[in-house]
C-alpha cells in the first residue's frame, strides 16, 4: 500500500479528515474500509500510520495510530531538464525519474522537441504531469513530492541552473566524457542539473550554450538510447554514485 500525501488541514488533532478525490480514490477504488490502516504523509514533512474509522465515498476519517520524521532530505537535489517527448514517453519518463528520486522536474522546449504545446494546453499538460509525479511518489514511498515545472525554453533553464553545483547535459556524441567518469573525478555536489533532449537530440548551438553555462557534455556509451531510456540510465548511474539508489 502506498503512501498518501494530504495536506496540512486534514489534520485534527489525533484524527485526519479527508474528502475529495483522494476520500474518492481511497474509498471507491482501493475500497479501504474501516478498521484497515493507511500511511499519510505531507510533503517533506511528518508521516502517518492511521487506522481508517469512517469510510464514504466523499469523506475518510481516521485516527492516528504513529507519526514519524523525514529522513534527511535526499542528496544530491537533482533537478532534470527533460526535452518534451511524445505523451506516453514523457509520462512513462516522469513516473521512472521520480521513482529514481529526482527533486525538480523542468519540461524544456528546444530547437528540435516535435511536440509543440500550444498556451491554453500548458496548464492541462503541467497538471497531468503533476499527477504523475505525486502517483509515483506515493507508489514509491517517497517522502516528498518532486516539483513540476511548466515548460521552459531551454536557454532560460539553462541560464537559471548556472547556480546547480553539478551541471551535466547528456550528449549521445563520442566527445563527451563517460558519465561514471565525470562523477568520479568529483566531490558529491548538493544540486546537479541533468539536461536530456528530445528524440532529434540537441543541436549544436544548444549543446554550446549549455557549455556557456557551465554544463559537462557527458556521454552513456556506444548505444543511441530513446529519450526515456536515457533518462532512467542516467538517473540510475547518478543515484548509483552519488545516491541511494543499487
Ligand atoms: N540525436 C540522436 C537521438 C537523440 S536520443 C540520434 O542521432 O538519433 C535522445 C536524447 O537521449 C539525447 O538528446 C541525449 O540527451 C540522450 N542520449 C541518448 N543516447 C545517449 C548516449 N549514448 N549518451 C548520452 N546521452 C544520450
Amino acid at each position: 500500500m502506498p503512501v498518501f500525501f494530504i495536506e496540512p488541514e486534514a489534520i485534527q488533532g489525533d484524527g485526519i479528515t479527508l474528502t475529495g478525490s483522494l476520500a474518492h480514490h481511497l474509498v471507491e477504488s482501493l475500497r479501504i474500509q474501516p478498521g484497515e490502516e493507511l500511511w499519510l504523509g505531507h510533503s517533506g514533512g511528518l508521516r502517518f500510520r492511521a487506522r481508517v474509522i469512517r469510510a464514504d465515498a466523499g469523506r475518510l476519517t481516521a485516527d492516528i495510530i504513529s507519526s514519524s520524521n523525514p529522513p534527511p532530505a535526499p542528496s544530491p537535489h537533482t533537478t532534470l531538464g527533460l526535452a518534451l517527448i511524445k505523451s506516453e514517453h514523457m509520462d512513462w519518463a516522469i513516473q521512472k525519474a521520480t521513482e529514481l528520486g529526482i527533486t525538480r522536474l523542468v519540461p524544456l522546449v528546444t530547437a528540435r522537441t516535435v511536440i509543440r504545446l500550444s498556451p491554453e494546453r500548458i496548464p492541462n499538460r503541467t497538471a497531468r504531469w503533476r499527477a504523475i509525479a505525486r502517483e509515483a511518489a506515493q507508489q514509491s514511498m517517497r517522502w516528498e513530492l518532486p516539483e513540476v515545472t511548466e515548460p521552459k525554453p531551454f536557454a532560460t533553464w539553462c541560464e537559471q541552473e548556472r547556480k546547480a553545483m553539478c551541471r551535466l547535459l547528456l550528449w549521445e556524441h563520442p566527445q563527451g566524457r563517460r558519465l561514471r567518469e565525470s562523477l568520479r573525478g568529483k566531490q558529491k555536489p548538493e544540486t546537479i542539473a541533468v539536461a536530456i533532449g528530445p528524440e532529434g537530440g540537441f543541436d549544436d548551438e544548444e549543446v554550446g550554450r549549455a557549455e556557456r553555462c557551465g554544463f559537462e557534455n557527458v556521454s552513456l556509451g556506444p548505444r543511441i538510447l530513446r529519450t526515456e531510456s536515457a533518462v532512467l540510465t542516467a538517473l540510475a548511474i547518478i543515484q548509483y554514485e552519488w545516491g541511494d539508489v543499487g
